[in-house]
C-alpha cells in the first residue's frame, strides 16, 4: 500500500508508512539472522556449488548423468548425512543447517540437491528415527561418505498421493520376509545401494497394515525398471523397483510391523510467495523441528511456498529473456524444467494444501 501511495505521489504520510514497513521488515530479518556457524556453512556450500556444480550442471542435465564424483566430495564435506550424529559417521548438524545446505547445492544443480535430500531425509531420516542400534550402524554409517547412497520407495503406479493404498506385499516365511510388487518413480534407484521400502503386511488393516523394510541393492528378486526420461532433475535417476519373491532377513523390518505409514509420513515436509517468503518459512519449520516442537503445518507451508516460488520465478526468468530463455544456451529453461517437479514429488501442492487445511481445522477445533 505504501509503495502505491508513493507511486501516486502520496507525500510525507506515505514515506513514513514505507519507512515504518521497512523498519519492521528489518526487525524480522534481524530476529532470523543466521548464527555464525550457519553463515560459514552457507558460504562453504555456495563456494562448492559455484566451483563444482555450476560449471557442469547443464551437461549433467543433457546427458542424464549422475554426479558421482561431486557426490563423493559432498560426502567428505558431511553434506550427505547432515543431522546424523557423529557416532554413526554423520555431520551432527541441525535442520536449519540442512535446509541452508540443500538450498545452496540446489542453486548450483537442482539434480544434485535432489540426490542429497533423498539420501538425507528419505533414506537416512527414517532409519535414524525408527532403526534399532544395530540397523543404524549397518544401514547408516556406510551411507554418509558418498561412496553409497540410498533411496526411498513408497509410491506405486497410480497411487502416489494415497500412500495408504500400497499394493506391494510382504509375507513372513520362516526367518525371511518375501516382497512382491512394483514401486514407481524411485529417485536414485539406479545409483542406490539400499532402499527403504514400504509394503503391506496386513491388507485388512489398510494404512495401519503397512510396514517398512531395509533392502540391499542389488539383491536377488529385485530388478530395476528403465530410467525415466524426465522433464527436469535429469542427473538423478528415477525408475521402478520391481520385487518378485525378493527375500530379505526378518531383522530388516524397520520400526514395528504396521508402522510403515507413520514412517513414510515423515516424508511430509509446503508465491508472491516469493523466494524470501519460502526461505523464511523453511527456516521456521527447521527451527521448530530443531526445538522438538510440532512442525507439520509449517513444513507443508514451506514446501508449498518453495515449490510455487521456484516455478513462478523460473517462469518469469524465461519470460524476461524472451526467445533466449527458451533455448538451451541459457540456463533458464533448465531451471524451469527442474523447478516443475517440486510441485509434484514429496507430496503434490494439492496434498500440501490438504495438510495445511487439516492442521488449521485441528487448531481451530482445539
Ligand atoms: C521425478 C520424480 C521423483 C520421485 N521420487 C520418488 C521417490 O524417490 N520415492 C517415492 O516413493 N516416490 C517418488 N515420486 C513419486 C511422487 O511422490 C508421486 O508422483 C506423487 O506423490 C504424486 O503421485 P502420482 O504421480 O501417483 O499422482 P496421483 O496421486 O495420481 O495424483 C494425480 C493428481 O491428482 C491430485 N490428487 C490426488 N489425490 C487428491 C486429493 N485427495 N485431493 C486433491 N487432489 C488430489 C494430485 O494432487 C495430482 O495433481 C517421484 C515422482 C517423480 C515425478
Amino acid at each position: 500500500m505504501a509503495a502505491t501511495l508513493l507511486a501516486r505521489g502520496g507525500g510525507a504520510a506515505a514515506r513514513a508508512l514505507t519507512f515504518g514497513c521497512l523498519r519492521q521488515l528489518h526487525t524480522v530479518y534481524q530476529t532470523v539472522e543466521l548464527p555464525e556457524t550457519h553463515q560459514m556453512l552457507r558460504q562453504t556450500c555456495r563456494d562448492f556449488a559455484e566451483k563444482e556444480l555450476v560449471p557442469i550442471a547443464a551437461q549433467l542435465d543433457k546427458e542424464h548423468r549422475f554426479p558421482a564424483e561431486q557426490v563423493k566430495k559432498m560426502g567428505a564435506l558431511g553434506l550427505l548425512a547432515m543431522d546424523v550424529p557423529e557416532e554413526y559417521k554423520g555431520a551432527g548438524l541441525d535442520y536449519l543447517a540442512y535446509s541452508i545446505a540443500v538450498e545452496e547445492i540446489s542453486r548450483g544443480c537442482a539434480s544434485t540437491g535432489v540426490v542429497m535430500s533423498v539420501n538425507n531425509s528419505l533414506y537416512l531420516g527414517p532409519i535414524l528415527k525408527f532403526g534399532s542400534e544395530e540397523q543404524k550402524h549397518q544401514w547408516i554409517a556406510p551411507f554418509t561418505s558418498g561412496d553409497k547412497i540410498g533411496c526411498f520407495a513408497l509410491s506405486e503406479p497410480g497411487n502416489g498421493s494415497d500412500a495408504g493404498a500400497a499394493s506391494t506385499v510382504a509375507r513372513l516365511d520362516g526367518n525371511e520376509w518375501v516382497l512382491n510388487g512394483t514401486k514407481a518413480w524411485i529417485t536414485n534407484a539406479w545409483d542406490a545401494s539400499a532402499v527403504v521400502v514400504f509394503a503391506t503386511t496386513d491388507k485388512s488393516q489398510k494404512h495401519k497394515g503397512i510396514s517398512a523394510f531395509l533392502v540391499p541393492m542389488p539383491t536377488p528378486g529385485l530388478s530395476l525398471g528403465k530410467k525415466e526420461d524426465k522433464l527436469g532433475i535429469r542427473a538423478s535417476s528415477t525408475a521402478n523397483l520391481i520385487f518378485e519373491d525378493c527375500r530379505i532377513p526378518k531383522a530388516n523390518l524397520l520400526g514395528q510391523q504396521g508402522m510403515g505409514f507413520k514412517i513414510a509420513m515423515f516424508k511430509l515436509a509446503d508465491m508472491a510467495l516469493a523466494l524470501e517468503g519460502a526461505r523464511l518459512l523453511t527456516w521456521r519449520a527447521a527451527m521448530l523441528k530443531d526445538n522438538g516442537k510440532p512442525y507439520t503445518k509449517e513444513a507443508a507451508m514451506a514446501k508449498l511456498a518453495a515449490s510455487e516460488a521456484a516455478t513462478a520465478i523460473s517462469h518469469q526468468a524465461i519470460q524476461i529473456l524472451g526467445g533466449m530463455g527458451y533455448v538451451t544456451e541459457m540456463p533458464a529453461e533448465r531451471h524451469y524444467r527442474d523447478a516443475r517437479i517440486t510441485e509434484i514429488y514429496e507430496g503434490t501442492s494439492e496434498i500440501q494444501r490438504l495438510v495445511i487445511a487439516g492442521q488449521l481445522l485441528k487448531e481451530y477445533r482445539g
